[in-house]
């Protein structure tokens, strides 16, 4: 991509604007300006200008040769289309960034696990001796990797459908899918809208590169070599059984003792290692440093086992799929806190996972009405308002040897600014409660 003497228009005034803005500017575009429909937007860089507030007005007066949206803006909003107007293209921040990063590209989507799997692949990477960096959703904005001087030779991309929207010539050395369900509905008109999306991570890839695909994904025929896990069916190459990662008879770790060690991240574990090995490590360079691993805060986290009661804070879980795999990942009885914002989302499908090791839910936020409905015909059903109290209600049905699994299964935005402060509640409120 040349960028000589183009104008360049941002959308988007958050970090990874910022970056993009810079790395245009690095990269000689005449003029690189950040738009923001926000009228109190503000930009840390003296060195970038922002038209906070824009309208078309000043779209038009600026007519880009090229317009890069930034991750949470919309391509096909008519406030982005208006900067269009003089013909240019539109592209994401990722695509802006893979034009000029001159590393190694590891591609990490799915429905869940994404933010855990990058981070792990960037600590075994960076155990191993590489210089890595985790990028895009999580992490470091792409564009800031492709600026910097020398770039890591790794770029561990979180990558979601938002930003598979405005690819074009994106093509990572390793592609990882994870997991699909439907999510994101507010975004898309049809499941397939946000499926085809994703897919879109294939797209440039070629037999020379990898993918990483979860068994029974049922995705259409893809270029690149494929190598599949799965914790639950047998038939990839890894496999797991009784907390031990297997490759047909051999052990390739245990996870026993690990913090990956719920079904659903030894998937994410087991993603990790076959992208280690394709990049061409050897399972001892990388191995070991899976049990010095946590995920970030918020992911099935242990908060106390005092009193031989589990407290799980599973507060990232803002959709059906990972209170799902939370609740899958569990092998003794349940107490399951769940709720929050009505986002249009069906849980009868939690229906099985309820009768097979629920004791008890307790339901809070926007949706509690709509979740007691659906489980209690299945099992004995509480209802309150907020979290506190429902951290008070499982005290009071929780015996010893029982796990109570905090996994809301949709956004906090009815009572909080997002899963970190709803993920931070419930964790004073468990330590105020056992300390009664
Ligand atoms: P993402 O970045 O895709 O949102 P996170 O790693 O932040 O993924 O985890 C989001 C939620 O999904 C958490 O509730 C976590 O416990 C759950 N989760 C993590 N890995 C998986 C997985 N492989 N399958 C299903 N759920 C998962």
């Amino acid at each position: 991509m040349n960028l000589n003497g183009k104008k360049v228009a941002i959308l988007g005034c958050g970090r990874s604007g910022v970056a993009a803005a810079r790395l245009a500017l690095a990269k000689g575009a005449a003029a690189a300006c950040i738009f923001d429909i926000n009228p109190h937007a503000s930009c840390t860089d003296p060195g970038i200008s922002l038209i906070p507030g824009a309208g078309e007005a000043e779209a038009r007066a600026f007519a880009a040769d090229l317009v890069v949206i930034s991750p949470g803006i919309e391509a096909d909003s008519p406030w982005t289309l208006a900067f269009t107007c003089a013909g240019a293209p539109i592209i994401g921040e990722i695509e802006l960034a893979c034009q000029f990063y001159t590393g190694r590209i590891i591609g990490i989507t799915g429905t869940n696990g994404k933010t855990t799997t990058t981070a792990l692949i960037e600590h075994l990477l960076l155990s191993a001796g590489k210089s890595a960096k985790a990028c895009g959703n999580y992490g470091f904005p792409f564009c800031e990797l492709a600026l910097a001087e020398p770039a890591p030779e790794f770029a561990v991309l979180e990558v979601s459908s938002f930003q598979m929207e405005t690819i074009r010539s994106f093509r990572p050395e390793v592609a990882i899918w994870l997991n699909f369900a439907p999510d994101h509905m507010d975004r898309y008109k049809k499941v397939s809208d946000y499926f085809e999306a994703k897919f879109r991570i294939f797209e440039n890839m070629g037999p020379e590169q990898t993918a990483i695909v979860r068994v029974g994904e049922a995705l259409p025929r893809i270029a690149p070599r494929v190598v599949e896990f799965s914790a639950f069916e047998g038939s990839g190459l890894l496999r797991y059984e009784g907390g031990r990662i297997m490759q047909e008879e051999r052990e390739v770790i245990d996870l026993r003792g690990t913090a990956m060690v719920q079904a659903h991240n030894a998937e994410n574990t087991m993603a990790a290692i076959l992208a280690c090995r394709a990049i061409g490590l050897t399972d001892e360079q990388f191995l070991p440093f899976i049990r010095s691993f946590s995920p970030p805060h918020y992911r099935c986290e242990v908060v106390t086992d005092q009193g031989g009661i589990l407290w799980l804070n599973d507060s990232k879980s803002t959709n059906l799929h990972s209170t799902e795999a939370a609740l899958r990942s569990q092998t003794q009885p349940v107490i399951l806190i769940a709720g929050g914002k009505d986002k249009g989302l069906d849980y009868s499908p939690l229906e099985p996972l309820l009768r097979r090791s629920v004791r008890h839910c307790i339901v809070f936020g926007q949706i509690a009405e709509q979740l007691e409905n659906t489980f209690s015909p299945i099992c004995p059903t509480t209802r309150v308002q907020t979290v506190p109290e429902a951290v008070q209600a499982a005290a009071r049905h929780a015996h010893a040897g029982d796990v109570v699994l905090f996994s809301p299964g949709t956004s906090s935005f009815d009572q909080f600014t997002g899963y970190v402060q709803r993920g931070q509640c419930f964790h004073d409120a468990v330590l105020l409660t056992i300390s009664q």
